[in-house]
């Protein structure tokens, strides 16, 4: 029965096949992306283990690199999912078992500041809500208007498992997340320790290295004189000058630091200072971290403020004192300037400092900011208790996952290659990972802090429900960590979470053992530290535990999250500029969707990705592959008609009973038939190795000269002059010919359609009137080929063809002849070039003759020259026409075509000069270079001997 009949809702009759006379891509994209979504279509239900794995071999398993819930679709988005797409539609065509799982990440600091924004438009705060309503709006949020991206995919079409869409804030995941939390604590991995970190006082967090970004910025390094002290504390009238970018934070300096060998300052070793405007005395600490040649020497040392200071303060035993509190206010241990914003106690500081003396040069400086890649305040360093992960261990299984063991083989491969050493790099230099967020949306960490004892209490792992005493003292008085755990602690989870970590039972492992590790994952180099290492530390780490499915031990090459990692570029604008706001260059691929349609949007992104090089989008290319789309439209149509005209002359080709191309066509078949036949075979085997490199340019470039030069342009232009219904005989021979047409063209659909989804879909229905074999071409098989070399016979009698008729247009083209004129020719055939393909000239002349517009053939016995001649390795053509041609242009052609023979030829003879090349390359190379050396030689001759014959001026 028809699948699609009914959801088109057409309830006029309509024709078998028929098309609307133009493409549209956004009346029938709209309709097959909703159907997809609604007949399930790329579910994967768990499998049953009790039933082998489908003969495609291993499972073909993908994550969806989680967007934030709060996002929407960028080009970066639909470049990535793309590739993923094209990716997945092949394996599972190819056979495989192709699970793509989508999902949305929570994403912390952003959800939460789109939430507060929306509180301080209504005017209130999360604070004055408090944190329990804060979340639940949060959620009411999330409800609302999250996951929108999902929403803009489902309509691109791509072909993931709905059924399985995640939130890493769900309950399941939640689990994991927390599961993994107090095994890495109940194993001694997770610490909580006073660091300097990364403060941005408008998200009022802390946020990683990074997620700072840093800018060059205009400032000034201001010179402060402290008074040295004597005996008994009394100013001996010496001073130290120490520069500083910050003044304010002087207000929490605990020292000087001077360089041990410093000549400067030799005698003040020991000595105190008194700190200007707070009246505290500070030692003058000798350390050899200080450098002598920057500036005076000495150092002001702020060891909450900033984190080489806090290095020195560490060594030296030295009190920390915050400053700052979470907006970056000067607190109550800044004395007089309590209250200020950091900016307005750095100019009233400046200020007295001056009244009283103390001020010394104010210099120019240029320095690097660190900004808050959020919200682009500048980052605050300070001193706070937060949550870390001792990263070693993790890191050494990370590391041994991506190095070659001992074998040469690889757990992890990446593409481009060079992001092997980049992440390698990272890994062996990476510091302990800080997971504590100040934020109130997200997954709050699982300690308790007993107000009795001051101890913390972690559940043991497996522990379900919170504790309710205190683990150490037995106290009630315990209440829960107020910090949530970072967005990339769960979003690393994620390959091991999603598939029931840590909920692994003999009844529940069916999809960890089915789909882990996952096959690929395809993302952009921004994320590859954030995200991807992560991953691969956490994967590496929970899932060693997890005995294989036969309950072996697992081994680090199926620990790994992920076989493969495909890091793809980026998506610039047409002039190779980055798309950035600022600049106003986005484009918004869901309006270039509309424009043009998702099919030559995909198809345009695919023709220009390819590992390591950035894309730059150009809408004129997105136009020429929608009329690329029309083409194709076009050919359907022309065979539904003939179809059509089939029947009426009482011939039945049915799509139905067609078999594929390589059962059809055999080495009796006419040879257009075996030459098309073997084209599809040779772009299928081309574009399936492509694919595997991630060639995604090679392979759209295939199929695109397969299906408009090949297919449309030659083939279908030789099928409508061999169409013919007038005899029974006739009748006959145009029955395999349309057979062949439609297997070649319902193949070449199946091609396709990983790359235009859409409008093979489309096409595929309607070729089948709406009955086709399966619900949806996507669960078609990919054509199965013959290696490149099928029917060669055939190949190269059609390629020196094509030939033939490429000359004889270009011919009638120098001529001037008019193109309604049939012209006569002569044909001289080398008898060492072509051999044997000209019967086809013979054969069916009509063919050829038609295409050319040529009333006669005269085979002629010897080369042909002159200025209405053409000369190829295989043949000479000449058109008889009595018009005169243009003696200069033809002039200027030849001497070009004499100084390229020229060229060529001398590189020949210097290649078949060169002993060492002779030495080294194979027989069939140097045969070739020997052949193509006679050939131009030959050429020569006959481009000398024509530019002679031309009438002198
Ligand atoms: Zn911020
Ligand atoms: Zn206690």
């Amino acid at each position: 029965m028809g699948v699609s009949a009914n959801f088109k809702g057409l309830t006029e009759d309509k024709m078998p096949h028929d098309l609307p006379k133009a493409y549209d891509p956004t009346a029938i994209e709209d309709q097959w992306a909703g159907y997809w979504v609604r007949e399930n279509l790329f579910a994967v239900p768990t499998p049953d283990p009790a039933v082998q794995s489908p003969a495609g071999g291993e499972p073909f398993t993908i994550l969806l690199p989680p967007p934030n819930v709060t996002g929407r679709l960028h080009m970066g988005h639909m470049l990535n999912q793309t590739e993923m797409d094209i990716l997945t539609r092949w394996r599972r065509m190819s056979g495989r078992l192709a699970l793509w799982v989508p999902g949305t990440d929570h994403a912390g600091i952003a959800t939460q500041m789109m939430v507060e924004r929306q509180l301080t438009e209504e005017g209130t705060s999360r604070q004055k809500l408090g944190r329990e309503a804060f979340v639940e709006r949060v959620w009411a949020w999330k409800r609302h208007y999250g996951g929108a991206i999902l929403e803009q995919m489902k309509r691109l079409g791509v072909s993931v498992d709905w059924s399985r869409e995640y939130f890493t804030m769900d309950e399941r995941l939640s689990i994991a997340v927390r599961e993994a939390f107090v095994r890495l604590y109940a194993q001694g991995l997770i610490y909580r320790g006073a660091y300097i970190v990364n403060w941005c006082p408008r998200c009022q967090t802390a946020i990683s290295d990074l997620e700072v970004v840093h800018q060059e910025q205009k400032g000034h390094l201001w010179e402060i004189r402290y008074p040295v002290l004597g005996d008994g504390g009394k100013e001996t009238g010496e001073f130290i000058t120490v520069a500083t970018t910050r003044p304010e934070t002087m207000l929490g300096d605990t020292a000087v630091a001077i360089h041990p060998e410093d000549e400067r300052y030799l005698h003040l070793h020991g000595k105190k200072l008194r700190l200007p405007l707070m009246d505290r005395e500070i030692p003058i600490v000798v350390d050899p971290w200080v450098s002598r040649e920057f500036g005076t020497g000495a150092v002001k040392v702020t060891p909450a403020h900033d984190p080489n200071d806090f290095a020195i303060g560490e060594r030296h035993h030295l009190p920390s004192i915050n400053v700052m509190d979470d907006r970056a206010h000067i607190n109550e241990n800044g004395g007089p300037y309590q209250g200020l914003d950091r900016y307005v106690a750095r100019k009233k500081i400046v200020a007295d400092l001056e009244a009283q003396g103390l001020l010394g040069a104010i210099k120019d400086y240029t320095n690097n900011v660190g900004h808050c890649d959020r919200c682009k305040t500048v980052v605050e360093p300070r001193l706070s208790t937060q949550w870390f992960i001792k990263i070693q261990p993790l890191a050494e299984k990370a590391i041994a996952a991506v190095k070659p063991d001992a074998n040469g083989n690889k757990a992890i491969r990446f593409t481009p290659e060079n992001y092997e050493k980049i992440y390698l790099n990272w890994m062996e230099d990476i510091h302990d990972w800080c997971i504590s967020r100040q934020l109130w949306w997200g997954h709050r960490i699982p300690a308790w802090h007993c107000g009795a004892c001051h101890k913390i209490t972690v559940p043991q792992p497996g522990a379900t429900g919170d504790p309710a005493t205190c683990g150490h003292c037995g106290s009630v008085e315990i209440t829960q960590e107020t910090d949530v755990l970072d967005t990339w602690f769960s979003s690393g989870l994620l390959p091991v979470s999603v598939f029931g970590w840590p909920n692994i039972t003999p009844e529940t492992r069916a999809d960890f053992d089915a789909f882990y590790p996952t096959s690929l994952l395809v993302t952009g180099f921004d994320i590859l530290f954030f995200w991807v290492a992560r991953m691969i530390m956490l994967g590496c780490w929970f899932s060693a535990d997890i005995p294989m499915p036969d309950g072996s031990s697992r081994g680090l090459l199926d620990a790994v999250p992920f076989r493969e990692v495909y890091i793809h570029a980026l998506v610039r604008d047409a002039n190779r500029e980055k798309m950035s706001k600022t600049k106003g260059n986005v484009i918004d691929p869901i309006e270039i969707v509309k424009q043009y349609g998702t099919d030559a949007v995909r198809f345009t992104l695919a023709s220009m990705a390819s590992p390591g090089t950035d894309i730059a989008f150009n809408v004129a290319r997105t136009e020429g592959y929608r009329a690329f789309a029309n083409k194709i439209w076009n050919a359907a149509r022309f065979i539904f008609m003939n179809i059509q005209r089939a029947k009426e002359s009482g011939i039945v080709v049915d799509p139905q009973r067609i078999p594929e191309p390589l059962a059809l066509v055999n080495d009796g078949s006419a040879p257009d038939e075996r030459w098309i036949a073997s084209r599809l075979s040779a772009t299928t085997s081309t574009v399936s190795k492509y694919l595997e490199e991630y060639r995604f340019d090679l392979a759209a470039s295939a199929i695109y000269q397969f299906f408009w030069g090949d297919f449309c342009d030659w083939y279908l232009e030789i099928v409508k002059l061999r169409v013919d219904f007038a005899t029974p005989e006739k009748r006959s021979e145009t029955q395999t010919l349309l057979e062949t047409l439609i297997s070649v063209f319902e193949a070449a659909l199946r091609l396709l359609s990983p790359f235009m989804p859409f409008l093979t879909e489309e096409l595929w229905h309607a070729l089948y009137e709406d009955n086709p074999p399966l619900n949806s071409i996507a669960m078609s098989r990919f054509p199965s080929h013959g290696g490149e070399f099928l029917f060669y016979d055939a190949v190269w009698m059609i390629v020196v063809l094509q030939g033939f008729v490429t000359e004889v247009r270009a011919l009638r083209k120098a001529l001037a002849v008019p193109e309604n004129e049939w012209v006569r020719i002569q044909f001289y055939p080398n008898p060492e070039g072509g051999g044997g393909t000209w019967g086809e000239l013979v054969n069916r002349p009509f063919l050829y003759k038609s295409l050319t517009r040529v009333s006669e053939i005269e085979f002629v016995q010897s080369p042909l020259t002159g200025a209405n001649a053409r000369s190829t390795p295989q043949f000479d053509v000449a058109v008889v026409y009595e018009k005169k041609i243009d003696v200069a242009a033809e002039r200027e052609r030849l001497t070009k075509d004499i100084a390229r023979y020229e060229k060529g030829l001398a590189a020949a003879e210097r290649q078949l000069g060169n002993e060492g090349f002779l030495a080294k390359a194979p027989a069939h190379v140097v045969e070739g270079l020997k052949k193509q050396e006679a050939e131009t030689r030959l050429l020569l001759e006959k481009a000398k001997a024509a530019l002679e014959a031309l009438p002198k001026e």
